[in-house]
C-alpha cells in the first residue's frame, strides 16, 4: 500500500440525519479507476460517482465564482470508501475523497461539500502564509475553522436552490 501519498486531513461528511464528522484522519488508499474531467476539475472513480460529481459541478458552474473557488482548491474529487475520505488541504489545488454517505445524496448536497472542503484548503493556505508550514491545526479543523466552512455550504445551498431538508439539516451547525 502506497504509504503517506494519500493521508488525508480535515475530512467531512454530511448526512441528512444530521452528523457532520471532521477529523485527522490517514488511512490507505483506493486505486483509483475511470477518470474525466469537468473543466479543470478531475473525476476519479465508477461512472455513478463519476455522474454525480459532473452533475454536482456543473450546478456550481451555474453560479458565477462557485465553480472558479472550487477550481482554485480542488483539483480532483475521488470516490472514498468509508475509510478512506477528506481532503489533502495541505495541497493545492488538493484531492477531495468523497464520502460514500456524501455523494448519493444529490447534486447540490454534494456541491455543498465540494465547498465546503474548498473552504477548508482556502483556510490550510492562508494560515500557511501567515504562521509558516504547517499552520496551526486550529486555523483550519478548529470549531472556529468549522462554522466558517458550514456558513460557506449553507450560502452554497442556498445559491443553487436545495432542497429545504438539506438546509435545514445544515442550519443545525449554523446556528
Ligand atoms: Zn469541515
Amino acid at each position: 500500500m502506497p504509504e503517506n501519498r494519500c493521508r488525508i486531513i480535515g475530512g467531512w461528511y454530511l448526512l441528512l440525519v444530521g452528523i457532520c464528522v471532521c477529523q485527522i484522519l490517514f488511512v490507505g488508499c483506493e486505486s483509483p479507476t475511470t477518470s474525466q474531467t469537468v473543466g479543470a476539475i478531475e473525476i476519479v472513480g465508477s461512472d455513478a460517482f463519476r455522474a454525480a460529481v459532473e452533475s454536482a459541478l456543473l450546478r456550481l458552474q451555474s453560479q458565477p465564482g462557485l465553480y472558479d473557488d472550487a477550481m482554485r482548491n480542488i483539483g480532483r474529487l475521488q470516490e472514498g470508501t468509508p475509510e478512506y475520505y477528506g481532503v489533502t488541504a495541505w495541497q493545492r489545488p488538493a484531492i477531495f475523497a468523497v464520502h460514500p454517505e456524501t455523494w448519493p445524496v444529490s447534486a447540490t448536497w454534494l456541491a455543498g461539500a465540494t465547498m465546503h472542503e474548498s473552504c477548508h484548503v482556502r483556510q490550510y493556505h492562508d494560515a500557511m502564509s501567515v504562521y509558516g508550514n504547517p499552520p496551526p491545526q486550529e486555523m483550519y479543523s478548529g470549531t472556529w475553522a468549522e462554522r466558517e466552512c458550514q456558513v460557506e455550504t449553507l450560502e452554497t445551498l442556498r445559491r443553487l436552490n436545495a432542497p429545504q431538508s438539506e438546509i435545514d439539516a445544515l442550519m443545525r451547525y449554523v446556528e
